[in-house]
């Protein structure tokens, strides 16, 4: 659909770069999704002038966009890659995020840390740094029982919670606020950006909130938070893997000002381990047999995660063969079919022989024939040309 990126910013066709983006700032401000959390409409305008603004403030784009229309830059940012717009010396490759775009225009007055929409605004608004606290990540490592049982385990973190002495207002109890000495209350400092951003900085003392702490809590320094190391228990479900994320809400980094903790995400590892491994939803085992039950066929013990079980081997049974035991793999993490478990049958060869096993087994080799070792014979046949 084609766009009238000048209508969508109000200003005509001859605009200069700097009417551009005086009405770009003003209507950013307006529809910025900072300042209308719940308004989808406002959130679609938002982008909607950002999209317009970052072609009409780029000579080169501007230029194409007069001669082609929006077109061919509403496509390339749908994806698709390529377009139309690759006939335009470099073509466009889509618009960049309207919030980035933003504070890369406005700058993050704060300077350091996230950009804040707040901070930008003029007018003496008194407004606060509300940011969600950070996640945190706890590599666990779990035996490889655990990850097919389920297991609940301990673990220590260190984080930083919100002071139990001041609830995390950073005032020492019973005392409050008192006004920015740095910005005398307004919020605002000059800001060295120039042009007509100097008044938008907001106060490095008081981050544009007005007041600063007049009595600073004697646990947390005035901070709000302080660090502590907690024991939690995870739940680990059964069927989790390598590199498998459990999500625990609120335990991360203590939010600012009342805003909620960040998330903590427990990564596991799995321990290796000395009778199965894992392949998917299956698990692999391999099992020794002897000549004699390899040869004569048998009934075998074989380990499975939820205990032995018999198996039987067939008469003739080769190195290496793989037998299946359905429904004896891990359990599925999301619902779904349990895995397999996979027998792979290494024939071992006897050693320690006494003399008696000796006799027996020479006299056996007596007994060979061509058919009792087909493979053998078909190798020999293979190979017969470099065997001379
Ligand atoms: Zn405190
Ligand atoms: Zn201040």
């Amino acid at each position: 659909m084609a766009k009238d990126y000048y209508e969508v910013l109000g200003v005509g066709k001859t605009a200069s770069a700097d009417e551009i983006k005086k009405a770009y700032r003003k209507l950013a401000v307006k529809y910025h999704p900072d300042k209308n959390p719940d308004d989808a409409a406002a959130g679609e305008k938002f982008k909607e002038i950002s999209r317009a603004y970052e072609v009409l403030s780029d000579p080169q784009k501007r230029s194409q966009y007069d001669q082609f229309g929006s077109d061919m830059f509403e496509r390339a940012s749908a994806g698709g890659g390529g377009g139309p717009g690759g006939g335009f010396g470099g073509g466009f490759g889509g618009f960049s995020d309207p919030r980035d775009l933003f504070s890369q225009i406005f700058g993050n007055a704060g300077g350091g840390g996230g950009f804040s929409f707040e901070d930008m605004l003029g007018g003496g608004r008194r407004t606060r740094r509300n940011t969600k606290g950070s996640d945190l990540r706890f590599e666990l490592e779990i035996d490889f029982i655990d990850a097919v049982l389920g297991a609940d385990k301990k673990i220590r973190i260190t984080k930083s919670d919100l002071c139990s002495r001041c609830h995390g207002s950073g005032s020492e109890p019973g005392s409050g606020k008192k006004t920015c000495p740095t910005c005398g209350g307004s919020g605002q400092a000059a800001s060295s950006m120039g042009g007509f951003f100097q008044t938008m900085a907001a106060c490095p003392t008081c981050h544009g909130s007005g007041q600063v702490i007049s009595n600073p809590c004697r646990s947390c320094h005035g901070t709000g938070k302080v660090r502590v190391e907690k024991e939690l228990q995870i739940h680990i479900p059964p069927g989790v893997d390598n590199g498998s994320r459990l999500r625990v809400a609120g335990e991360g980094e203590a939010g600012t000002n009342g805003s909620p903790a960040g998330d903590l995400y427990v990564v596991i590892k799995l321990r290796p381990h000395n009778v199965f491994q894992r392949n998917g939803n299956d698990i692999h085992c391999d099992v020794p047999v002897s000549l004699c039950v390899a040869a004569l066929g048998g009934v075998i013990d074989v380990p499975t995660v939820s205990g032995k079980t018999r198996m039987k081997i067939p008469a003739g049974t080769k190195n290496g063969a793989v037998l299946r035991l359905r429904g004896k793999g891990m359990p599925a993490l999301k619902g779904g079919i349990r895995g397999d478990q996979l027998v792979k049958l290494v024939v071992e060869t006897p050693v320690s022989l006494t003399k008696r096993q000796m006799e027996l087994l020479k006299e056996f080799q007596a007994e060979e024939r061509a058919a009792t070792y087909p493979q053998q014979e078909e190798f020999k046949k293979n190979a017969e040309p470099f065997l001379r």
